[in-house]
């Protein structure tokens, strides 16, 4: 809608167009999000036909590349839905926060066959993992069946990774082996204390329920389970944040000890997502919130330090304490790995190493706050560089979240076939256009998704 009017040089305003927010004379106005679709399948989320077409047109590879490393590592991965089903209090894509912040009202997912013809797209050009985000079981037991039947349909090649956001049954495991050569499996599981996971509202299932599931994956061929842990939730204590590692050893035994489950801890940083319930209503649920406004945040973000980038300490924990228990979890969970033969001794010494600096670095910095402005330039400055070293893989090793990849790219002429099929439509497109007929995609608004703009002052 924008790029038309701004196609016919309308002068009129911008004003019925949802979900926009511009500026006129120095005046800024926002136009209500109004526009919430209730289908995804419109979208390519991400737009992979888009970047590599783009490759192609303009000979450019680096620019398109997601992020550093990825070559050698090409990851993918398909935003399944928009929205949850779920409202864990520290999350920013939680059924409240997508209300606040996108008027979305209720999940939305992307249908099977959209899913199964971005899989197929992916498939032609890389061989690395494609990653589900969101947990598909939020589309009901039908939308899951049609995708699993269509996977098996599938020639797959690639490893799939699935999200779990609360328990699953071992029939569920049963058929993603069935469907696919080879899965792996994504929970995070933030804290072993039963009572925290039911406050936060993230797989609030038992304990042995939890243990029961990653037997059921064992036994139904995953390839791959990492296991999240969080420090900074609600009535998280520092010895619950320890007890943490401890169900680490617990979750080992009880699964013959399994070197397929990677065990991870991480702080929840550094910000509490804003429109989390947490974020929105700290004191009822456990937070002190000191980032309140876009411009605390950008100060913060300001802070050479993570612990004085944390925008928030909780009622269990102040932000030093937050800071002690993730290090000394971490440092516990290294032990854990290496004498349990999950991790080789130089990696295991390297994270040791790793950690400490990174203590001591922290340590460093708080001293260089209180020194007068110039000389704090100098001290940071000379720290610079060996934090952003250190800091790369702190509290685990480089390959430890990694899949294991056997080859990264599709073949030459599959990869050369897909490229020249997207450059020729995009010369098409063009020409089309050079004539006057715009292929651009179509909004089609309903009545209710009209557009309500506020004026909000002036600049
Ligand atoms: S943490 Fe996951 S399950 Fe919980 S609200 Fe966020 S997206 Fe949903």
């Amino acid at each position: 809608m924008l790029l038309n009017k701004l196609e016919k040089k309308d002068v009129s305003g911008f004003a019925d167009i949802p979900n926009l927010t511009w500026k006129r004379n120095n005046h800024y106005f926002y136009n209500e999000i109004t526009y919430v679709p209730d289908s995804l399948d419109e979208f390519n989320l991400p737009g992979y036909r888009y970047i590599i077409g783009s490759v192609f047109k303009y000979f450019n590879l680096l620019d398109a590349l997601p992020y550093k490393g990825w070559l050698q590592y090409p990851n993918t991965a398909i935003l399944t839905s928009k929205g949850c089903n779920y409202n864990c209090l520290i999350c920013g894509g939680s059924k409240d926060a997508y209300e606040l912040n996108c008027n979305r009202k209720k999940l939305v997912m992307r249908s099977p066959q959209r899913m199964l013809e971005d899989i197929a797209l992916i498939q032609r050009f890389t061989r690395a993992p494609i990653f589900l985000l969101n947990d598909i079981r939020q589309g009901g037991k039908e939308y899951v069946d049609e995708f699993l039947e269509g996977l098996a349909k599938m020639k797959l090649k690639n490893e799939i990774v699935f999200e779990l956001f609360n328990y699953a049954d071992e029939k569920f495991f049963e058929s993603l082996n069935k469907a696919m050569p080879k899965y792996s499996i994504e929970l995070t599981l933030e804290s072993a204390d039963e009572d925290i996971r039911k406050y936060n509202g993230k797989l609030p299932c038992t304990n042995a329920k939890v243990i029961e599931m990653l037997q059921f994956t064992l036994k139904h061929g995953c390839a791959k389970i990492d296991l999240f842990f969080m420090t900074g939730i609600p009535n998280q204590t520092y010895e619950s944040a320890m007890r943490n590692v401890d169900f680490c050893e617990i979750i080992h035994k009880e699964c013959d000890g399994s070197s397929l489950i990677s065990y991870f801890v991480a702080p929840l940083s550094p910000f509490l997502d804003p429109g989390s319930p947490a974020f929105e209503n700290p004191e009822t649920y456990g937070y002190k919130k000191f980032c309140h406004k876009l411009e605390d945040f950008r100060e913060a973000m300001k802070q050479p330090s993570w612990k004085n980038m944390l925008s928030y300490e909780t009622n269990s924990m102040t932000r030093e304490e937050i800071v002690k228990a993730t290090y000394d979890s971490a440092l516990k969970l290294n032990e854990f790995k290496y004498k349990n033969h999950i991790i080789a001794k130089d990696v295991h010494d390297e994270v040791r190493l790793k950690i400490e600096k990174s203590v001591e670095f922290l340590a460093r910095l708080d001293v260089i706050e209180t020194l007068p402005p110039d000389e704090k330039q100098v001290e940071l400055s000379i720290i610079k560089y060996e934090v952003d070293h250190i800091n790369r893989h702190s509290i685990c090793g480089e390959n430890e979240l990694k899949w294991e990849v056997k080859k990264l790219f599709a073949n030459i002429p599959s990869l050369t076939y897909i490229g020249l099929e997207l450059l020729i439509k995009d010369i098409i497109k063009d020409i089309k256009c050079k004539f006057g007929k715009i292929d651009r995609n179509t909004v089609m608004l309903t009545k209710s998704q009209g557009s309500k703009s506020k004026s909000k002052g002036v600049l």
